[in-house]
């Protein structure tokens, strides 16, 4: 295949690719428009204008898109993105984007168009409540650890995989925005000035420092199973009868919890912007994620695990008890970060009456303290809520 050099797409040399890859038949009437609202890459929704077709072409820039220039970003992420869709996709092809197409030096991934979904958190913002949005998380999760760890994968596969998504860039921005930046007063901290003496408190935690200390340990160290990296609810693509997730370029080797605690932690973080009594369809996808994945990790290791030790009473649970605890103190971090850190949530900074956004987010700094320095003590999933309560 010829070799293609690196050129940041437009909406026109988009629609000239998508023929060129021949997406449509040739005179199709194609329009096109960069929609990416994500804070890295550039996202083009090439649309057949007859048939109301699309695809999407994702790339990468050679910059962080919400700084600039000043901030340089690897283009390998593209490739570890596709990688990352491809791989899902050999395990539930039902939960990710078909790849059509992928371009290592044009840093691309053309992918199938989600528009007739809509991203989760927007939904959720709105009041929507996705009925099976936390079954098809916790499958999706439950499935992808597995099958791509040591019990699922025998030792050599599992090595090569892992060679293959080693990202130390994106690696870095989570080590920095979620386990350092927020718990220290550095410069990339961004909170409104009413919650400087919450924030003060929370820097001068030293126990706080020292838990979040080893979760960030955990990330750097522990190469468990293939992560999608930032499994957001702006990650997420649903509707009441599908789910859909996108954008793993920060995906890598790292421990079973992280996702988890990423995904329950963005639906806390939805809770949190909602009333009380608007509330109960978050705890009860909190709870469903993590029962699900629990039960669907069980069946696969029972049934198809390679590891000569999984047969030995207790090893199972030693696993799962362990992605439980660490899962609760990533979510944790998350919902600090995302409070006080560089990039917030819209759940959050979208209550529009001040004092009601200052003490949800102050709720925030509270329950994401406790999950962190509880974590060890927490045994059931229904006491999440429980901590979500005491600290109103
Ligand atoms: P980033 O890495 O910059 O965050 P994302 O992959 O999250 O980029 O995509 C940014 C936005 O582009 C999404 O929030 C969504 O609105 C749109 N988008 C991305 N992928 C698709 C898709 N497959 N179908 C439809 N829209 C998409
Ligand atoms: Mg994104
Ligand atoms: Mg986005
Ligand atoms: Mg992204």
């Amino acid at each position: 295949s010829k070799q293609s050099v690196y050129e940041p797409l437009t909406e026109n040399t988009a629609i000239s690719l998508a023929l060129r890859l021949g997406l449509f038949p040739e005179g199709t009437p194609l329009t096109c428009r960069e929609i990416g609202d994500g804070n890295l890459n550039l996202v083009f929704h090439v649309v057949d204008q007859t048939k109301n077709k699309g695809v999407i072409i994702k790339q990468a820039l050679p910059y962080a898109k919400v700084v600039g220039e000043s901030w340089p970003l690897t283009l390998k992420r593209a490739t570890i993105e596709s990688n990352a869709l491809r791989t899902f996709s050999s395990y539930v092809p039902e939960y990710v984007p078909k790849v059509y197409y992928s371009d290592e030096s044009l840093a691309i991934t053309v992918m199938e168009d989600l528009s007739h979904l809509q991203i989760a958190r927007k939904g959720l913002i709105e009041g929507k409540t996705y009925p099976l949005l936390s079954q098809h998380i916790g499958q999706f999760l439950a499935k992808t650890l597995f099958y791509t760890s040591d019990f699922g994968l025998n030792q050599q596969q599992k090595k090569q995989l892992a060679q293959s998504f080693v990202n130390p860039e994106l690696c870095k921005i989570t080590e920095d925005l979620v386990f350092t930046d927020p718990f220290f007063d550095h410069d990339t901290n961004n909170f409104e000035e009413e919650l400087r003496d919450d924030v003060e408190t929370l820097w001068n935690n030293s126990s706080l420092k020292l838990e979040t200390a080893k979760l960030k340990r955990k990330f750097l160290t522990e190469g468990d199973a293939l992560l999608h990296g930032d499994l957001h609810t702006g990650s997420i693509f649903a509707s009441d009868e599908e789910t859909k997730i996108i954008d793993p370029e920060f995906a890598f080797y790292g421990p079973l919890g992280f996702d988890l605690g990423q995904f329950l932690a963005n639906l806390l973080l939805n809770a949190l912007s909602r009333n009380e009594e608007e509330r109960e369809p978050l705890f009860a996808h909190v709870e469903k994620t993590w029962e699900v994945f629990q039960q669907t990790f069980s069946e696969l290791w029972e049934n198809q695990n390679v590891e000569t030790y999984a047969k030995v009473p207790g090893f199972l649970q030693e696993v799962l008890d362990r992605t439980f605890t660490d899962a609760i103190g990533f979510a944790g971090c998350e919902i600090i970060r995302r409070t006080i850190g560089l990039a917030h949530v819209a759940d959050l900074d979208g209550i529009k009456d001040k004092e009601e956004r200052l003490n949800a987010k102050r709720h925030a700094l509270r329950l994401g303290k406790t999950l962190i320095l509880k974590r060890e003590s927490i045994n059931k999933i229904q006491e999440i809520r429980q901590l979500f309560t005491q600290t109103t």
